[in-house]
């Protein structure tokens, strides 16, 4: 960070959250500010006498080596550097791959099935697919455009959904998955098959999809490209001890 103020990347003295901070790696990556950060760091604060003296007395089998095997779950240790690697590949492909990376994530939604549930008349609508949905998708059974988008945690919205309608007391959990659930289905209502696209990113809620689309991009390529920003920024700044949250699909 103090290197980011000297090139005046940054404000100077400004306050960054712990986040931001792990994501300075990335918005600096390639640029001589990072060359330069890597470089203090291994000079000024690697301690090289220390890992020679490591190293000297593994070599003398005064310290032990044991590997470590963990079968169900990774380290402490592994799982930072593990995570970001299985939620973006992307951030580790250079920026020319882009266009690459948009079509794929385009056809991986596209072929993905989707739960729908109508706000409606509570009708269900299991696996369909956001590729073969028509602009304004609506309703089986009532015609409606209040449909919300779910992904695995939809049988429980979908059950939460008829207690209410059969006016049942509701747990905070349900009362949360619900209000969720309506805030897609009113963008859905709204936006149409964009919104069914928004709401199927990794990362990407009611309130971002909603500034998202409120940004009514021409082109499809746009459209994808502010949904793969939105991911890369929920993955690269989401603190680490964050459990993932409840979201319709992985990509
Ligand atoms: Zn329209
Ligand atoms: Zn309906």
């Amino acid at each position: 960070k103090g290197i980011a103020e000297r090139f005046g990347a940054i404000r100077r003295g400004l306050t960054v959250g712990e986040g931001d901070l792990r994501s300075l790696e990335i918005r600096f990556a390639n640029t001589p500010i990072y060359d330069e950060a890597v470089r203090e760091a291994l000079l000024l604060h690697a301690d090289f006498d220390r890992v020679r003296e490591i190293v000297h007395k593994i070599r003398g089998g005064e310290i032990e080596v044991v590997i470590h095997r963990s079968e169900e779950t990774p380290t402490p240790l592994a799982y930072p550097i593990l995570r970001r690697y299985v939620e973006a590949p992307e951030l580790f492909s250079p920026e020319a791959e882009r266009e690459e990376i948009l079509n794929r994530m385009r056809l991986h939604l596209s072929s993905e099935p989707v739960h729908l549930l109508c706000f409606e008349c509570g009708h269900f609508h299991e696996e369909v697919r956001i590729g073969e949905m028509p602009d304004h998708p609506e309703c089986a059974k009532c015609k409606s455009r209040l449909l919300t988008v779910l992904g695995w945690a939809a049988w429980t919205v979908r059950d939460a959904y008829a207690k209410r309608a059969r006016k049942l007391d509701l747990t905070d959990e349900e009362r949360k998955l619900l209000t969720r659930a309506k805030q897609v289905a009113d963008l859905v209502a709204v936006y149409g098959k964009r919104a069914v696209y928004a709401n199927s990113v990794y990362g990407v809620g009611p309130t971002t999809a909603s500034k998202i689309l409120a940004k009514m991009q021409d082109t499809e390529k746009e459209f994808l490209n502010d949904l793969f920003e939105a991911k890369l920024k929920y993955v690269t700044t989401r603190p680490y001890w964050n459990a993932p949250q409840a979201k319709p699909k992985l990509y």
